[in-house]
């Protein structure tokens, strides 16, 4: 299946690094030779996390210890999502490049299935931390930021989401692949580099799980669908849209959590990536770089740092959920952050600042 979901001129080279992780280069319209090698002294990584079951409220956790010790922060000269240039030697092995895909060097989740009979242990039930976890550069522009890509950089982005989903979807053990950007040091951005991340988890995430409960119960009660329903409801009602186009709609959800969060859906629903056709994928980019341009001008001057989230159905549950992406900030004001203190990380209850109406109509005013 890799491989095969990409369309001309969108093109990939699949490369290894010094300790054997992958490396792939997507490119538009004929770049040079991706065959730079990586001649840094690396030992390959020993991940070893751990997902463990809470018996509590059934959610799993995903244990890592190793990521301790993984790059926080470092100066711009040392960045390790530049291209390798001028003597300076970085996880991107090119002297430049359009986007870049590695396998994370200090991956939450790596290696083959749990074993069944490890899995089953009584009330402490864990398994190895299986999966995937992947780095995806946007540029090799390390000032930039998503919002200041073309869209023709834009869509390479989401051909190489569409790519890794494919392939990590077809990986054994993996049930859901989620790609998403943390933007900016207040969300806890290590690296200041623009980039995203991908993780194929071997477990279903909590938020999904519950969100494929309701959608069972709203098609028990009505025979329909929630999300189609949902997003009906939405583009008739329109005071929370924030854009519309031809075949996407964003929009303030009913009860957001977030003092400015958007949810962007295709109108013909699918369940991810791969699903999407080609008159959505060629409008995607115009419609998330206006939406990530009008975060930025919420507050003035300066980068608003944001959590933009893919959420993909898992396999074997592709006939109810529905894709879309969710972009929020924890920035409520110019100089006041939402922090998840007592209510929300002691109870999960959120209490947001900031009514939905009145964030779509700011998202609408601050059109770039
Ligand atoms: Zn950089």
């Amino acid at each position: 299946m890799a491989g095969t979901i990409l369309t001309h001129p969108t093109s990939r080279t699949v490369t290894e690094l010094a300790d054997g992780r992958r490396l792939i280069y997507y490119d538009r319209g004929g770049a040079a030779p991706r065959n730079a090698v990586d001649r840094r002294p690396l030992d390959p990584q020993v991940p070893g996390s751990e997902v463990r079951l809470d018996p509590v409220t059934g959610d799993r956790v995903t244990i890592a210890a190793h990521r301790q010790a993984r790059t926080y922060q470092p100066p711009a000269e040392e960045c390790p999502l530049c291209p390798s240039r001028d003597g300076r030697l970085s996880e991107i092995p090119a002297e430049d490049y359009q986007v870049a895909v590695f396998e994370n060097r200090f991956p939450s989740l790596a290696g083959p299935p749990a074993d069944p009979a490890r899995e089953a242990g009584g009330l402490w039930t864990a398994g190895p931390g299986a999966g995937r976890c992947e780095v995806v550069c946007f540029t090799a522009d390390h000032d930039a930021s998503f919002a200041d890509l073309t869209p023709e950089r834009a869509r390479l982005v989401l051909d190489a989401w569409t790519d890794r989903t494919a392939e990590l979807s077809a990986l054994p053990g993996v049930e859901q692949v989620y790609c998403f950007e943390n933007r900016g040091a207040e969300i806890g951005v290590t690296l200041a580099h623009p980039h995203g991340q991908i993780y194929a988890f071997p477990f279903t995430t909590p938020r999904t799980a519950r969100t494929a409960a309701r959608a069972a119960e709203h098609r028990a009660a009505t025979g329909r669908n929630l999300f189609e329903d949902l997003l009906a409801a939405e583009r008739a009602h329109g005071g929370r849209t924030v854009l519309t186009g031809e075949h996407w709609t964003a929009f303030v959800p009913f009860a957001a959590r977030w003092p400015y969060e958007v949810h962007l859906y295709p109108h013909r629903r699918v369940p991810d990536l791969t699903a999407l056709d080609e008159p959505q994928r060629a409008e995607f980019p115009r419609l998330y770089l206006d939406l990530l341009r009008r975060f930025d001008r919420l507050f003035g001057a300066g980068r608003t740092p944001y959590i933009s989230a893919w959420h993909q159905a898992p396999a074997g549950q592709r006939g109810g959920l529905a894709l879309h992406l969710e972009l929020f900030t924890i920035r409520r004001s110019a100089d006041k952050l939402k922090y998840l203190a007592g209510v929300e990380s002691g109870m999960d209850a959120f209490v947001n600042d900031v009514t939905p109406e009145d964030a779509a109509r700011r998202l609408r005013e601050v059109a770039p």
